[in-house]
This record gives C-alpha cells, sequence and structure tokens, in this order.
C-alpha cells in the first residue's frame, strides 16, 4: 500500500478502471487474492501526495477570489450578475487557457449536457417531460447568457462554450505564481424548480402569489485544476455535484425590499437591511441559547400580503468557502442561535415559509446547533461562523447554507415520517460542510467521498440526537436488500458518479453501512475514530483522493486495511458467511480408541441440526446499543426535553432489546492456538475430562471476506460471543474451520447475532439441536522446535484446516 509503482497505473486509477488482475488475479484458486495488497490500483504517492495519505511537502491548490454584484427581477424571474474573478495559479504549470463552469445550462435545451441520457416513454407525462422530448431547433431561453468576459483593463478575452463548461483563452500563458483578473458578465431566466428540477430555481406559491428563490451554482464558477487530474471540466449532467477551488467571496445581491436573504456567509450590512426591531433580534440571537425569531410569523404574513416594489442590496461576505449560495423570498420566517464550537460562536440559522413554521420553528436551527457540535467531534472544529437550513422542500448543500424539506399540513399538525425525514435531511445537508465543502472532495467524479462519509457521519449524529432515532443510512442490515441484488445490477462503489445505476444505495448507504463496520466490528471505536479524525483534519481545506482516505485510515490506525478496500468499495460480492456444519466431542482420556467425532453434516448431506434462524435483536444495530450502555454520552432529547413532541414515547423509532443479551463480549479462549510444549500431566487429563470440544465448519457463500461472529448460547442459558477477525480466510476464501473448547455444553450457535456484517441470507446462520458427543482420543505429542503444524493434545481437529 506505500510502494512506488509506474505512472501508468495512475492513469488508469484515476480514471476509475481497474486492471483485471488487479482486482482477481486467480480466480479459481481457494486462495484468490482477496488479502492482497491494493498495489497499482492506488494511484502512485508523490511529493503532492504521500503514500501515508496526507498532502505532501509539494502539495499546492488554486485559489479563486469572486467579488460579484447582482440583481434578482422577481416580476420576471431573472437574474443578472457581473462579477470579478481573481485566480491563483499557484501550480508549478503555466496554463494557455481556463476552464467555468455554467451550470444553469443544464437546463437549456440547446447546451445542456442531458441528451447522452437514454430515456423512454412515459406512462404519465407532463407538458415539460414531453418538451424536453422535443427534439431541439429553437432556444428555449434558459441557461447562461455571457454578455461580455474582459481581462482587468476591460479588453475582451475570446471564450468558448462547450454545453455546462466554458474556456477563455489567455493571450499569454498564466505562470506559476500569477494572478489573473478578469470580468465575467452574465444573465440567465430562473427555472421554476419543481417543474424543471435542478438544484436551484424559484418555487411558486399561488396561495399567496410568492416566490421563494433558491440561487445556487448562479454565477461562473472556476472549475478545479489540480495535481491528480488537471482541469476537472467533466460535464454537469445534473447528477455530479461540482468540484470548485476555495476562495474569498464579496457578493452584493439586490432584491426586493420586503425579502429576507440568506447565503453563505455573514451579511455585513444588517443595519441596512432590517428594520431595527429585526436587527435587535438579531442581536439578541447571536447570544441565545434557543432560537430566537427575527423575522416573525406576523412580520411574514403581511409581507406576503402586501409586496414591496423598492429593492435594497444585502452585502456578504465569505472566506476560504468552495462556493457562494443564497436565498431570497418575502415568506421568510427567520430565526437564530448561538453555538459555541470550541470556545467559538457559531450563528446558527433557519428561514422558512409559514408551510414549515410548525416543524422549522421548534428543530431547524437546533438541528443546525446539533449537527455542527456532533460532526466536529468527529472531524475538526466548525471553522465558519454561520451555519444556515433553509426550508425549500428539497435537500442540497452549499457553503454555510443549505436547503431542507419539511412542511406541515396547513393546520400546522405533520406525521411523524414527516419530522423524521426533517431531521434527517437537515442533518445530513448541515454535515456536508464538513465533507465536501471544507474536505473539498471532487463530487463531479467520486459521489461516495461526500455522500458516503457525510451519511455516515449524519448518522452518527442522529443517533446522538435521539437513540431510538430510526435511520435508514449506517446500520448494516439496512444494506441487505441492496446487496442481494443480482450482480449485473450492482457496480462497485468506486464508480464514477454519473455511471452508477442505484445511485442511493451505491453512493449513500453502502458507503455509510461499510464505514460504520469498519468502526464497530473491525477496527473499534478507539482506532476508527482517530484515523477519520485524522483523515478529515490532514484534508480540510484540501482536494483529497480516494486513495488518500484509503491510506490515511491504515497509516493512522495500524490496520492493514486493503481487503476492507477492495470487498466492499472495488468489489459488489456481499456477505454470505454459512455455518454449514459442527461437529462435537468429548476427550476420550482412556487412551485406545481412534478418533472418532460427532455427527455433524457430512459435506453434501442432509442438515438435520439446522433450524431455523430465531429473530433476535432484529432491528436495533450495534452501535445504537453501544451508545445506550456508553453513560459519557447524553443525547439531545433527553438534554433538552423541549424537543419531546408528540410523538415522543418509550417506543418510538425501531424496536428495542434486552441489552443484557449484548454484555458478554470477551472473545472465547482458543485452546486450539495454545502451544504447550510441555507434555500432559494428569492434572491436564484431568481438566480435559470435563471439557466439550466444537468444530465449527464455515463456507463463503457471498464472496465478500467479513469477519465471523459466533455467538455460543450454553445449555444453562447463557451466551457468549467470539470475534473471528475476517484475516481468518486469508489462506481459503472459501471454506474454513474453527475449533473450540468449551467448560459448558453448547446448545445452539448462532452467526452475527447483532446482524453486523450485513449477511445477506441468515437462513443458514444458526445451528440447533446440537448431536450427542461421541469421543475422541488424547495423546502426547512432543514438539520438535520450530516445527509447523503444531498442535495441541488434542488432535487432530485443527484450526483452519479447511476443506
Ligand atoms: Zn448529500
Amino acid at each position: 500500500m506505500k510502494k512506488v509503482y509506474a505512472s501508468l497505473c495512475f492513469a488508469l486509477a484515476i480514471t476509475g478502471m481497474v486492471k483485471a488482475q488487479d482486482i482477481q488475479n486467480n480466480p479459481g484458486s481457494n486462495h484468490g487474492n482477496k488479502f492482497e495488497q491494493l498495489g497499482t490500483i492506488l494511484p502512485t504517492p508523490n511529493e503532492q501526495r504521500t503514500a501515508s495519505g496526507a498532502p505532501g511537502a509539494k502539495y499546492w491548490q488554486q485559489r479563486a477570489d469572486y467579488n460579484i454584484k447582482c440583481e434578482l427581477d422577481e416580476k420576471n424571474t431573472k437574474l443578472t450578475g457581473r462579477e470579478t474573478i481573481t485566480y491563483y495559479n499557484n501550480s508549478p504549470d503555466p496554463l494557455d487557457y481556463i476552464w467555468l463552469q455554467l451550470d444553469e445550462n443544464q437546463h437549456n435545451n440547446l447546451d445542456n449536457a442531458n441528451y447522452q441520457s437514454s430515456t423512454t416513454m412515459p406512462k404519465v407525462a407532463s407538458t415539460t417531460v414531453l418538451e424536453k422530448a422535443e427534439i431541439a431547433t429553437e432556444d428555449n431561453g434558459y441557461g447562461d447568457k455571457i454578455a461580455g468576459i474582459t481581462d482587468a483593463l476591460g479588453k475582451p478575452l475570446p471564450y468558448t462554450i462547450n454545453k455546462t463548461m466554458m474556456r477563455i483563452d489567455l493571450p499569454a500563458p498564466l505562470k506559476p505564481g500569477q494572478q489573473l483578473v478578469f470580468n465575467v458578465k452574465w444573465s440567465y431566466k430562473i427555472s421554476d424548480r419543481l417543474t424543471y428540477g435542478g438544484r436551484g430555481g424559484y418555487e411558486y406559491f399561488p396561495a399567496d402569489g410568492n416566490y421563494l428563490f433558491t440561487m445556487t451554482q448562479w454565477y461562473p464558477r472556476l472549475c478545479v485544476y489540480s495535481d491528480f487530474q488537471g482541469w476537472q471540466n467533466h460535464q454537469f449532467a445534473g447528477r455530479g455535484e461540482f468540484a470548485l477551488t476555495f476562495g474569498n467571496f464579496k457578493v452584493q445581491i439586490t432584491v426586493p425590499a420586503d425579502h429576507v436573504v440568506g447565503g453563505t456567509g455573514e451579511c455585513i450590512n444588517y443595519a441596512a437591511v432590517l428594520t431595527p426591531g429585526q436587527l435587535a433580534r438579531y442581536n439578541q440571537a447571536k447570544t441565545a441559547s434557543a432560537p430566537v425569531q427575527i423575522v416573525t410569523l406576523d412580520e411574514a404574513k403581511k409581507r406576503e400580503a402586501n409586496p414591496s416594489t423598492a429593492t435594497k442590496t444585502w452585502v456578504f461576505q465569505a472566506n476560504n468557502v468552495r462556493d457562494f449560495a443564497w436565498t431570497s423570498s418575502r415568506k421568510f420566517i427567520w430565526d437564530g442561535m448561538n453555538q459555541a464550537i470550541e470556545g467559538k460562536n457559531v450563528m446558527c440559522m433557519s428561514y422558512y415559509g409559514k408551510e414549515a413554521y410548525g416543524l422549522y420553528s421548534k428543530y431547524s436551527t437546533k438541528l443546525v446547533a446539533h449537527t455542527i457540535k456532533s460532526y466536529s467531534s468527529f472531524t475538526f472544529p466548525y471553522p465558519y461562523p454561520v451555519a444556515q437550513s433553509v426550508e425549500a422542500s428539497n435537500g442540497m448543500e452549499y457553503p454555510m447554507i443549505c436547503f431542507n424539506n419539511g412542511r406541515t399540513q396547513p393546520d400546522g399538525t405533520y406525521s411523524e415520517s414527516t419530522k423524521n425525514g426533517m431531521i434527517g435531511v437537515i442533518i445530513h445537508e448541515v454535515g456536508h460542510n464538513f465533507f465536501p465543502m471544507i474536505v473539498n472532495s471532487d463530487e463531479r467524479r467520486w459521489t461516495w467521498m461526500d455522500e458516503g462519509l457525510n451519511s455516515f457521519v449524519e448518522y452518527l449524529t442522529e443517533e446522538l440526537w435521539d437513540n431510538k432515532f430510526p435511520s435508514k443510512k449506517g446500520a448494516a442490515y439496512t444494506q441487505v436488500d441492496y446487496m442481494k441484488l443480482p450482480k449485473n445490477e450492482l457496480e462497485p462503489i468506486m464508480t464514477n458518479s454519473e455511471n452508477i445505476v442505484r445511485f442511493g444505495p451505491n453512493a449513500y448507504t453502502k458507503p455509510a453501512t461499510a464505514l460504520n463496520i469498519l468502526r464497530e466490528t473491525i477496527m473499534g471505536r478507539k482506532l476508527f475514530d482517530f484515523a477519520f479524525k485524522e483523515y478529515a483534519r490532514r484534508w480540510e481545506f484540501k482536494h483529497p483522493t480516494p486513495g488518500d482516505f484509503f491510506r490515511t485510515m491504515e497509516d493512522a490506525s495500524g490496520e492493514n486495511l486493503d481487503w476492507f478496500w477492495r470487498g466492499w468499495f472495488y468489489g459488489i460480492d456481499p456477505c454470505d458467511i454459512s455455518l454449514d456444519s459442527v461437529k462435537v466431542a468429548k476427550a476420550d482420556l482412556d487412551g485406545n480408541l481412534p478418533a472418532t467425532f460427532g455427527q455433524g453434516r457430512a459435506p453434501g448431506g442432509a442438515n438435520t441440526n439446522k433450524v431455523a434462524a430465531p429473530i433476535v435483536n432484529n432491528y436495533e444495530d450495534i452501535s445504537k446499543i453501544r451508545n445506550r450502555e456508553d453513560k459519557t454520552i447524553q443525547f439531545y432529547v433527553d438534554k433538552d426535553t423541549t424537543v419531546r413532541d408528540f410523538y415522543w414515547r418509550y417506543d418510538r423509532g425501531l424496536a428495542a432489546v434486552d441489552s443484557s443479551k449484548f454484555k458478554d463480549m470477551t472473545k472465547a479462549k482458543n485452546m486450539a492456538d495454545n502451544r504447550k510444549p510441555e507434555p500432559f500431566t494428569d492434572v491436564d487429563k484431568a481438566k480435559y475430562a470435563s471439557k466439550f470440544f466444537y468444530e465449527l465448519n464455515f463456507s463463503n457463500k457471498g464472496g465478500l471476506v467479513m469477519p465471523i461472529i459466533v455467538q455460543f448460547t450454553y445449555a444453562d442459558g447463557s451466551k457468549q460471543i467470539d470475534r473471528i477477525p475476517a484475516q481468518v480466510w486469508r489462506l481459503n476464501e472459501k471454506h474454513v474451520s474453527k475449533f473450540y473448547v468449551q467448560d459448558k455444553e453448547v446448545a445452539s450457535i448462532q452467526l452475527d447475532p447483532y446482524r453486523e456484517t450485513c449477511d445477506i441470507d441468515e437462513s443458514n446462520n444458526y445451528w440447533g439441536k446440537l448431536p450427542e458427543p461421541s469421543k475422541f482420543q488424547v495423546f502426547k505429542q512432543k514438539v520438535a522446535a520450530g516445527g509447523r503444524g503444531q498442535t495441541t493434545g488434542v488432535n487432530p481437529m485443527q484450526v483452519g484446516s479447511g476443506k
């Protein structure tokens, strides 16, 4: 994992193509290569990116500062803007041209990048759908209209638009260390987001005749130029979000005078745009420990009824951000409160219409505060001065501001699922501040690096909100249905965003589950949390690649996880470990009998001892149980009981289990590994007379190598769990055995009792009604010094002998 390989392999790896032999160089063998090092699959370490997964001594990244002025024409739903961009070439390369993203061209019928998608005849269709299916001849008027691009002196710069990408050709190469200052003037017709789709646009409310604008991916934005890819100028086809360069923003936004505007960064002229009463409440909110309404429901309703024709300009400043987004509406109720993060105050705020008042006034800002606090504990302290949630009936993230959903019924009531959906989406979108807004991965290439990592921390954060929250991401059992699908419907997590067939499970929930399994079952919380934090800390305000993540997790934990990345991120095999047979014996201490065994199922024979698996612990995963038993954790719903609503009750969320079942996690002592060189004494022999011996034979039916978690239930009703690491499959990836010496008679055996491994077939996980033991011979054996294949005196059931 830390070797230097030919740069050709780097090129292959970064395009997502992996040489077949890297994945499977010995498919017919029992000893395949599931435990081989990732080797050439990972890019070659260099001075920018080290073999340990950290930024190297010569790491560099570009910077783009923006000074933007824009005006929202509400009546004509049009935006006009002009920007001055200062682009810093920190790379060692001279640049002949630069690339900008024109994402609004997604909505243009001629200049979009969506025409490449396959389409079929719909059963029911809106006129918009039909319109999109017409062969485009005339421009529909959407998309960026560029009114001119000039250099710092006002001299026009030539440019070429290729769908959603624009290349500006420079009169002379921009040399390393130089800056380029240039101006872009543009405008676009804002689209109806609910009809045309997309990340931003407007929503019209016919009941009161007002608009809610979500202005996102709205100005021509610099593409990323990087050491690992050059220009990231992949077209925006709607799904793969974006890759952007960090920089500072000053943005002046002119809107109708009665609008409330929220944007990335801090508004620096509230005194000029708020009423004295609102300004006083804003200042009060800055130190409040519960949300203070800066604009009230009554004020918002009055504005809705009497729209203003005047305008006001709101001015925002945001430093070290990769993007700027904003929202504007006279419908907004606006509240805020303070959340201290390691001594620094963060203004948490929410904006929502009356349609969401019943939920958002109670929950949104508290969720923002809880999210940045929880994420900070798993990564790094939230570095920005504000964090905001906007109700816009969707779910989309930008630095310091995000758009979420959760509207009530007209009478203010709501269902439990609407409320839980809102909690999930606010935590998720606010959490995106960390991945990918600050840990700035390339979303247009690797969706899992932002959605997967973020869904994982979202799950941890939901857990800390309420130990009974019904999280849909994270717990291993939630991925079983996806992992069960036929292979032609699956692709590896390491798949480019636009090429993923099942986007949700592949990019969000499978990586979230994989990381949860790493944390709870493979590495343990202590090692995992340190390494994950190290990754976030190393790549805070930088551009990581998948290799940087994989390498850091190993580098900081001392765990060789190449097998795990191979199986979960580069492969599609599911986990299905079967307990095929169990042999039972007692020691024969009298000497002369040949070794015989209990009557476990012969290979291919009838499995008469198996019974259907009992459903235990069925829908509470191990993370929930451990959190509940960790007395240092205080859940938000217990700390702040004002967030308990009509739906709060003991049995909310998922079914609870008897946690005493989980108490005994100690490993059974594996006597088979106890290679005592000294001969048996009578005392030893006497000891074995009372023991029970078991040989468990497992097969790997799914293909994914995973730990084997064995729970013994003894005849006296007590239980014990043995956790066998995945490396047990090293020498034989298909069949392994494990031998146990037990003090007590075993009544039944169950694999993965806490559903930690995403085992897709639990029917082969259980063994009950064990047979009567037969006897086998015990004899003394002199062990040769340094000899291999040593056994204990108990022969011949060697551990891991395989079949
Ligand atoms: Zn997301």
